[in-house]
């Protein structure tokens, strides 16, 4: 495989950029090797600056749900651009995507739209300290809610990948109130709210998490979940951020049948541009200047591009809700390549083939992954044309472009590289 322009590349980013990627995650460092430059996307493929094709199963990291260079995204775009790139006042573009929003997520009454997934966790924790007046928050090891000081503790995803705790930089006093707790656990998150009780702002979770790989809830976990912090009069907050629009219409919580208090978007609403969004019950959102004082802003927020994109992509599995089956079907075709030996967790179209044995329903087992053996897969797929997430503690995804061939030739790889 052809890779001297990627490698001149990477020589050149490493001198003017940190570890020559503009996110930690896109490194290859824990599977060995350098990353590889993406020149373009077509469907399913992407094709690197060598002219290397690769199928594609990472999608951005979760946005392309409909893959690359949708032609319905392409022309709302273009359309959008020939209005105007952005114009820092109100447009109809957002009043749409909003309502496309609280349609497909009924506990969304009202939603602020922000540029990243961190924006909308930031300000989610922001507001529901402020809606409770209590500080403490509860967040789960293992997940991450974008690269928000308080909530880089156990934080999974590219700190999982590098083997980091939390980080340098993050004054002790902003952690002081984050709780970082087990996932899938009860009795200790029970404990914690008797020690809490009434100091317990909010809890967030990712109601699938894909930072550690893809991790499902227990049967009942999420329920018990909610009837607790209901208990408590502490918020729920759903960081959909991965999983809204992805395991269902309506996410997690369409899928799962809960109804958060809050919920976090970005990635697929977006549709390839930065979006992020965060929205729930009307008397919390309410609290958000300037209908009410909590101060959040955003000078690109809400950008016509970006929303447009947003917008299409909305549109679009709205009108193909068979999208979903497919998505499910191939992926769960795709899943059974996993040989003996191997954990495959699969929620609709996010998966993680484990290397490890046991069950993975946490980050303690989550961790005990040969992540060496990982690495030799990647590596040996890659070879092969296919293109997934550079980590053990990284969900794959499967895109709507991806066709029956697609998943075929993927499957017929994998056995080969899990074989070598
Ligand atoms: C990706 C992700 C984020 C952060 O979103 P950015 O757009 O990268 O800031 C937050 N929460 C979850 C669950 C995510 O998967």
């Amino acid at each position: 495989m052809k890779s001297s322009r990627s490698e001149e590349l990477f020589r050149r980013a490493l001198e003017i950029v940190p570890g020559g990627v503009n996110s930690p995650v896109r490194a290859f460092r824990s599977v060995g090797g350098n990353p590889k430059f993406i020149a373009r996307g077509e469907g399913s493929r992407i094709f690197d600056v060598d002219g290397n094709e690769y199928i594609d199963y990472v999608g951005s990291w979760g946005p392309l749900l409909l893959g690359h260079r949708h032609p319905e995204i392409l022309a709302a775009l273009e359309r959008a651009l020939s209005f105007g790139t952005s114009f820092g006042a109100p447009t109809e573009l957002e009043v749409e995507l909003a309502s496309a929003i609280c349609e497909a997520m009924p506990s969304i009454e009202m939603v602020r739209l922000v540029n990243s997934g961190t924006e909308a966790t930031m300000s989610a924790i922001r507001v529901a300290r402020a809606f409770t007046g209590r500080e403490r928050i509860i967040k789960f090891e293992g997940c991450y809610h974008g690269h928000v000081d308080s909530l880089l503790v156990q934080a999974g995803s590219g700190l999982a990948t590098l083997g980091l705790a939390d980080t340098p930089g993050v004054p002790q006093s902003f952690c002081d109130t984050t709780m970082a707790l087990p996932y899938n656990d009860l009795d200790v998150l029970e404990g914690a709210f008797r020690t809490y009780t009434d100091r317990i702002a909010a809890v967030i979770i990712e109601p699938v998490v894909g930072n550690m790989g893809c991790v499902p809830p227990l049967p009942g976990y999420l329920e018990a979940l909610r009837d607790i912090t209901q208990r408590y009069g502490t918020l729920l907050i759903f960081d959909e951020v991965m999983t809204g629009f992805r395991v269902a219409l309506g996410g997690a919580q369409e899928r799962y049948g809960i109804r958060p208090d809050l919920t976090t978007l970005g990635k697929v609403i977006g549709g390839g541009l930065p979006v992020g969004a965060y929205g729930g019950r009307k008397d919390i959102m309410s609290k958000v200047a300037p209908a009410g004082p909590v101060y959040q802003a955003g000078t690109l927020s809400g950008n016509p591009l970006a929303v447009s994109a947003g917008l299409a992509m909305l549109r679009h599995l709205k009108a193909h809700p068979e999208t979903y089956t497919q998505l499910e079907t191939r992926t769960a075709a795709l899943c059974e390549a996993a040989p003996q030996g191997v954990t495959v967790n699969r929620v609709g179209s996010m998966f993680t083939f484990f290397f490890n044995p046991h069950p993975v329903t946490d980050y303690e087992s989550a961790k005990k992954s040969d992540t060496a053996r990982f690495g030799r897969f990647f590596r040996a797929m890659l070879e092969g044309g296919i293109y997934l997430p550079p980590s053990q503690f990284e969900s794959a995804f499967v895109s709507a472009a991806h066709t029956d061939a697609d998943i075929e030739r993927t499957a017929a790889a994998a056995r080969e590289a899990f074989s070598a």
